[in-house]
């Protein structure tokens, strides 16, 4: 069994925009999500422009050798992912206009 992780990005983040933990699991939490984040929405196309985020997770006590595959729901905005290894998947939400959001980056969308 897998947890499902429901994570709004802003509950990381200090009053600049910055993450708010500095050290600790808490931090590479964190840092797991922004790099989901970033991959996902800086790379709408899969034209791999950012490298893909590998999975946290170390089942039987081995890393995962899974890859992050992730979308934006059109519906709600929330980006959907999972490993499709292991089966670690969650949402984020509160992504838009944080510094791992890289939409307004593509001009051909807008
Ligand atoms: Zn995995």
């Amino acid at each position: 069994m897998s947890d499902t992780w429901i994570v709004d990005l802003r509950h990381y983040l200090n009053e600049y925009g910055a993450i708010a933990i500095s050290s600790g699991p808490g931090l590479r939490l964190a840092e797991y999500f922004t790099a989901i984040t970033q991959e996902t929405t800086g790379d709408p196309y899969g034209e791999q422009l950012y490298p893909k985020v590998p999975c946290r997770r170390r089942p039987n006590r081995k890393p995962c050798v899974g890859e992050i595959a992730s979308y934006i729901d059109p519906d709600d905005q929330q980006i959907v992912w999972i490993c499709p290894v292991c089966g670690d998947n969650g949402t984020i939400s509160g992504w838009q206009g944080t510094l791992w959001d890289l939409t307004q980056a593509d001009t051909t969308a807008h």
